[in-house]
């Protein structure tokens, strides 16, 4: 790799591995990280590659500390349950592309998703017999059909109806 200079004095740098502080949102944990220091001034320096490594050395330290499941238990889980990404953030009752982000380690999952992740891989059949809901979930009034025929079987009549039907004249029987 070609050496880098330093972007505030230009002057030699040298490739360090040090414990540095890493923050995650409003946490922050020590982590042992490859980056530059200049030989002059001080300064440091990460390369893209470098900054890549470094964050997802904090996120691994964070849920190594929190007993958290790190991203290849999750995708191990998932399939284990015959789930898409999508079909999981289902059952999980998460937002879209969630699953996608644990998956790839962009994000960390709170403890609460992690203990129901826990649970389901014990239980797998829990969440197999929970895609087999998926369907009955959003198409809600196909599997409600009491509550709709109970509805379209006894209207509640509207106010024009009702003078409507009392304004009727009855006509005399011929
Ligand atoms: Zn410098």
């Amino acid at each position: 790799m070609a050496t880098m200079n330093c972007a505030v004095c230009d002057g030699k740098t040298k490739k360090v591995n040090e414990i540095r502080i890493g923050k995650y949102r409003s946490d922050s944990v020590k982590v042992k990280s490859e980056f530059y220091r200049c030989t002059d001034c001080e300064e440091t320096f990460f390369t893209p590659e470098q900054a890549r490594l470094h964050t997802r050395a904090v996120k691994n330290e964070i849920r190594k500390r929190d007993g958290l499941l790190v991203p290849e238990e999750i995708v191990r889980i998932r399939k284990k349950l015959g789930l898409t990404q999508g079909e999981l953030e289902q059952l999980l009752g998460t937002g879209d592309k969630v699953v996608v982000r644990w998956e790839s380690g962009k994000v960390i999952q709170g403890k609460g998703h992690d203990n129901v992740l826990r649970l389901l891989d014990r239980a797998p059949e829990i969440g197999r017999s929970g895609r087999l809901m998926t369907p009955c979930i959003s198409r809600a009034s196909a599997c409600c059909g009491k509550r709709k025929t109970a509805r379209s079987v006894a209207p509640t009549p509207s106010r024009s109806s009702r003078i409507f039907a009392t304004s009727i004249p009855v006509l005399p029987a011929r």
